[in-house]
């Protein structure tokens, strides 16, 4: 039939719940470690002021939270909440203090700017933000109602923690706020195959089956006595379903980075003996690289498992060859995909499958497409990886234009990402093919950039493209058609783009073109501009 289906089966303790009525929250929270453990087993520690909540509290925290969103700020079913944060340990309790009360989360990189972070309030629809201090000057200019997280050092606004230190203090009564798994939980933003970035409609059906397949592929009963390592963003959906979400499921204690740094990851590994980490492939090359000019005790180490972006087979094996002792796996997933839809669930099998992406995920149909002809492709043949799962987004908000170019009637998303699978069907990514460029795992819209290079006076055309880099993965790179006359030189293209964008995104390299080489329709011909770049690196 063309189709591949997932090789693994949910046993039946493992089965995603088919309770319609079920929401985030009640699902996550009814399987919190109970009574004493509960008291006394840490959900989360902040690696950086070693400040922690155990379960019970998480929970109480999360139910006074609920209250106090409704029944103090007046918020409701099917209202939309912006969080604007990095990673603290009270982001668990905001996402599920929010989805407690049927609201809806839309969550954003705090090194966004201005204008990206109003362009997402406004596009989501948000009624309330809530954000760290130092953000809150970026929210500002949308006007949108706000709290904080944590308690300003000065002024009176109102902040999460007096929100759940009032109501714990009243103990208001829980709103009960009917629940379907078909209701709206998140709408996270990613640019998909083409265009700028867009609300991808998650529901609390793709949640739960996110978790339900996530339980699984941790392998929940011996995972209990893991601590993990959490510096992969919260805000995006890899953190989100794993640590915001999933983990929690599961009873496991979570060591909290707010952000990334190199030596404060190797300094959290050696204190808190953690043994679990999510990862990016830079991370991973940088555990590679740099350890051995470092002393650090990494023996805790069990289990490194990387994502988000492509991982180069020489690390994976030098990754491999120096620590011997921890098992390395690669899954692969989008936003649009609510998370993680092939993983490498084996030890054995990653170690003679080094470049794979492991699995379909149980529950997963997938096919390889030939964009060309439409058709579907045996295994060993590279195509464009179409995936079906329970965890596939409703479509993009707003936009049933994307929302159909993504997602067909028959349910298969799209995804842009060229594949193939082997005969025992494991999933190799061989390339993007569509317009994206991942930065350190992030997000950039090659169209958000081209946009801004249009609104120069002296740029008559440009395009970005992708370009790879060892570190990062890949950078921006802007092919740039300067108006006649101009002498506009790359340093002053990269600083009017980086003035506009946040850092993650900057154009980092600049060619100048006579013309942008264009299909017969108008549409850019990145293919041969990626070409152009790779044959002047070479010629350098
Ligand atoms: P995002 O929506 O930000 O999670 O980005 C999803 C995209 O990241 C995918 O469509 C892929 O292009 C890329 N990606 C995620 N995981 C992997 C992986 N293991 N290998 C290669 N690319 C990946």
């Amino acid at each position: 039939t063309g189709i591949y289906h997932a090789l693994h089966k949910l046993g039946d303790n493992h089965a995603i719940p088919t309770r319609l009525d079920l929401d985030t929250a009640t699902f996550v929270l009814s399987q919190f470690p109970q009574g004493e453990l509960a008291e006394s087993r840490v959900a989360f520690v902040d690696s950086a002021t070693e400040q922690h909540i155990t379960y019970a509290q998480l929970h109480r925290s999360i139910n006074s939270l609920a209250s106090g969103l409704y029944h103090g700020v007046g918020i409701r079913k099917g209202d939309v909440v912006f969080v604007l944060s990095q990673n603290s340990i009270l982001y668990s309790t905001i996402c599920l203090g929010v989805l407690s009360i049927g609201a809806i989360l839309t969550t954003a990189n705090p090194l966004n700017t201005k204008k990206e972070i109003s362009k997402q309030v406004r596009d989501s629809g948000a009624k309330l933000a809530i954000s760290a201090p130092e953000e809150l000057h970026k929210l500002a200019p949308t006007g949108v109602p706000t709290i904080l997280t944590s308690r300003p050092s000065e002024g009176d606004m109102l902040s999460v923690e007096e929100l759940i230190e009032c109501c714990s203090i009243h103990s208001l009564e829980l709103p009960q706020v009917p629940a379907a798994q078909s209701d709206t939980a998140a709408i996270l933003y990613s640019s998909g195959t083409t265009g700028t970035s867009k609300g991808v409609i998650l529901t609390h059906s793709n949640f739960i089956s996110t978790m339900t397949l996530l339980k699984w592929s941790v392998d929940a009963s011996s995972a209990q006595d893991d601590i993990f390592l959490c510096f992969i963003p919260i805000f995006h959906i890899y953190g989100l379903a794993f640590f915001g979400l999933g983990l929690l499921t599961m009873g496991i204690t979570t060591v909290l980075m707010q952000k990334f740094d190199f030596q404060g990851m190797l300094e959290a590994i050696q204190e808190y003996k953690v043994s679990n980490i999510p990862a990016v492939p830079p991370v991973i090359l940088g555990l590679v690289k740099y350890t051995s000019k470092v002393r650090c005790d990494l023996s805790s180490l069990r289990r490194v498992s990387t994502g988000a972006a492509p991982l180069c087979k020489e690390v994976s094996d030098d990754f491999r060859q120096r620590f011997p002792w921890i098992e390395l796996r690669q899954g692969y997933g989008l936003t649009e995909s609510c998370g993680a839809a092939t993983f490498l669930v084996s030890h054995k099998e990653a170690k003679v499958r080094p470049s794979s992406c492991g699995l379909l995920l149980p529950s997963f149909c997938a096919k390889v497409v030939d964009n060309e002809t439409g058709k579907s492709l045996p295994p060993r043949k590279e195509g464009e990886l179409w995936l079906k799962g329970p965890t596939i987004m409703k479509g993009y908000l707003g936009n049933s234009e994307a929302t159909a170019a993504t997602v067909d009637s028959e349910g298969w998303l799209r995804t842009g990402d060229l594949c193939y699978f082997d005969e025992d069907g494991f999933v190799y990514i061989v390339d993007r093919i569509k317009e994206l460029i991942k930065h350190n795992g992030y997000q950039v819209a090659p169209a958000e950039l081209e946009a801004i290079l249009l609104s120069h006076p002296s740029i008559l055309d440009a395009a970005v493209i992708p370009v790879e880099d060892d570190e990062t993965g890949q950078i921006p790179m802007a092919y740039v058609v300067r108006a006649a006359g101009s002498d506009l030189n790359e340093d002053q293209v990269i600083q009017f783009v980086a003035n506009q964008v946040a850092p993650y995104k900057k154009v980092r390299r600049v060619g100048f073109i006579r013309a942008i080489p264009r299909s017969a329709a108008g549409k850019i011909l990145r293919k041969d501009l990626v070409a152009q770049s790779k044959q002047q690196l070479i010629s350098k």
